[in-house]
């Protein structure tokens, strides 16, 4: 017996050892691709804060750029489920924008708490800012909120929302991006209020 097992561990110590130093290999080998997925606009060459010149890229494309999340929202207008999203309850000063292509879309003072589930905000960043379509699915009569400069589903916008407008601009967070206003302009603002 004891010849038996005595090959028998040695070969499984043989195993286990080969079988660690792959895991250590492939801990190391994983770590460049893990720093490239957390700066997730690397792959997108059409993101852009500055350029308002229009986007038009076929889904092909888009998926490619887009994180999975993004492009099911974006380009298969797809709704993300009500309180999911970091932004619902989200009072930084700043602006938000559109995560498939950055166009600004909306300024954080705009914003309310509308108790919908969804990021709301009652007017867009500009007029330009935002494409208006008529939508009938779902047995609804409803309009849909697309960015202006690449067509990204956003939302919905509905008329109950509060003054001066009266519209509630009803917006997946999976499609927003938001930076911070500088400490500058948020003074130059609040002189101007
Ligand atoms: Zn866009």
């Amino acid at each position: 017996m004891k010849i038996m097992i005595r090959p028998l561990l040695l070969s499984m110590f043989v195993l286990l050892a080969a079988g660690l130093q792959q895991c250590s290999y492939s801990q190391n080998s994983s770590k460049p691709s893990k720093v490239a997925m957390d700066s997730k606009k690397d792959n997108n060459p059409v993101y852009s804060r500055k350029d308002t010149s229009r986007v038009n890229l076929t889904d092909e494309q888009w998926k490619k750029v887009l994180p999975a999340d993004v492009y099911y929202i974006a380009r298969q207008k797809g709704t993300e489920r009500p309180w999911t999203s970091k932004f619902e309850k989200f009072e930084e000063v700043g602006t938000y924008y559109c995560a498939a292509c950055g166009n600004p879309l909306f300024k954080s003072n705009t914003k309310f708490d509308s108790g919908c589930g969804w990021p709301s905000f009652y007017e867009p960043i500009s007029k330009g800012s935002i494409i208006y379509t008529p939508d009938n699915s779902v047995g609804m009569q409803r309009t849909e909120t697309q960015c202006g400069r690449c067509k990204a589903h956003l939302g919905h916008v509905f008329e109950d929302g509060p003054p001066p407008t009266g519209l509630r601009y009803c917006i997946n967070g999976v499609v927003l991006d938001f930076e911070k206003a500088k400490e500058a302009e948020r003074k130059f603002n609040s002189k101007e209020e």
